[in-house]
């Protein structure tokens, strides 16, 4: 097949849906941006999530500390309501604010992103909690603080369930102390102000994720929309020498073969002269559709130019790349399309140029694929010619 997985999820396979118009990305993005696409697919969906997860693993180091910090400084407030209970709430400040800042660092790893968000706001707001308990009607004076707490969080987390489960169990701990601390007017007056204040700061949430959702929508449309050809749907060829640069000198490190194909279709002009330009554009995608399903999963395959396509074939020798080249040449030549004006079919000429230790980079790896091509050309077309080293520069 002619896949090839990148980091988020993108893939080079050849889409039916792409050929609609060179405009699909961007009716993509528009809808992404216009709110239309802000519910994902679960497989959407998990991706935003990891996306979030790093965005909540870089905030944390900076945001854990200056919430922990506000934390610590309140004890100023509690001097000022009840100094004999100060060195008590100040010490309790200290202690869970340090538990909780476990949570700032990344640690390597061990503690996942939301794990570690959990353990800030749940440690960083009980302490908020259980030191203002201490004061003469402390839950009530801190009331707009601790609730005020939620909308840090609201804007930090975009995922509705998680910002639930992480808020839920300091509002336990502050219904369970108000009932216990509050005359029965205090606790349902501040209970009804604590409960008010959840769905607004859900709402934050909420609100805040469909923008982010929107924008991750939109940024993986204009990703795809940059590193794919918008007529044939497979690669680019800036992604596709990006991606070939990398494999070339991995390839070239640890002493592995990697080849490479470059693939030209015969006499292409003519099919545009005698069927139109919309047939040639038909066929195009034909080609390039023919010769993925040619390619395994690690190969990828790009449009390089017109008509001129390059298919990189990592952990692949001379010989399997001449054998997969002769699969491509077979399929492209079996091609028919039913045109207005007739059937319409092509074949192609293929250079294959296997890595060597001269091939300084992709770029000259390119070129001998180039000149075998050109002799593919040459001597009738229609056929794979394997590059010789020594043609190579
Ligand atoms: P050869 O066998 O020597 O490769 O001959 P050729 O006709 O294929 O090569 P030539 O370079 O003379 O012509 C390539 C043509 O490809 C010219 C150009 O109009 C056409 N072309 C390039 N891009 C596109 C495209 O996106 N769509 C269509 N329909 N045609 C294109
Ligand atoms: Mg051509
Ligand atoms: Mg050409």
């Amino acid at each position: 097949m002619g896949a090839r997985e990148i980091g988020d999820g993108d893939m080079c396979v050849w889409h039916e849906t792409e050929t609609k118009a060179a405009g699909g990305a961007w009716t993509a993005i528009r809808a992404a941006m216009g709110g239309a696409g802000t519910v994902l697919d679960p497989e959407d969906e998990k991706a935003f999530g990891t996306a979030v997860d790093r965005t909540l693993s870089d905030l944390l180091p900076a945001l854990g500390p200056l919430f922990g910090l506000a934390v610590v400084v309140f004890t100023v407030w509690d001097f000022w309501i009840a100094p004999a209970r100060a060195p008590l709430t100040a010490t309790l400040r200290l202690l869970l604010v340090l538990a909780g800042a476990m949570g700032y660092g990344h640690w390597g790893g061990r503690l996942s992103a939301p794990v570690r968000c959990a353990l800030v706001y749940i440690s960083h707001t009980s302490a908020m909690i259980l030191s203002a308990a201490l004061l003469p009607n402390g839950l009530v004076l801190a009331l707009p603080a601790i609730s005020g707490a939620m909308f840090l969080l609201a804007l930090v987390e975009p995922r509705l369930g998680r910002f639930f489960c992480i808020t839920l169990p300091p509002m336990l701990l502050f219904m369970l102390l108000g009932a216990l601390e509050l005359s029965q007017p205090a606790f349902a007056s501040s209970m009804l102000v604590h409960a008010a204040m959840l769905p607004l700061a859900a709402a934050v949430c909420m609100t805040q994720g469909r923008w982010r959702r929107a924008a991750f929508l939109g940024e993986r449309a204009l990703a795809h929309a940059a590193h794919h050809d918008s007529l044939s749907g497979v690669f680019a060829r800036g992604y596709l020498v990006e991606l070939g640069n990398h494999d070339v000198a991995l390839a070239k490190r640890h002493g592995r073969p990697l080849a490479i194909g470059m693939v030209d279709i015969d006499y292409f002009k003519r099919v545009n002269d005698s069927f139109g330009h919309a047939a040639g554009d038909l066929l195009l995608c034909a080609v390039s559709k023919a010769c993925c399903a040619q390619l395994r999963a690690s190969d990828y395959f790009g449009r390089i130019g017109g008509e001129e396509f390059v298919c990189v074939m990592p952990e692949t020798t001379e010989d399997d790349a001449l054998a997969c080249a002769e699969r491509m040449r077979a399929a492209v030549a079996a091609i028919r399309i039913e045109t207005a004006s007739g059937i319409l079919g092509c074949t192609i000429s293929v250079g294959i140029a296997a890595l060597q230790r001269e091939h300084a980079d992709f770029d000259g790896l390119l070129a001998a694929a180039d000149s075998a091509m050109y002799r593919a050309k040459t001597s009738g077309r229609n056929r794979v010619v394997l590059a010789a080293p020594r043609l190579c520069y």
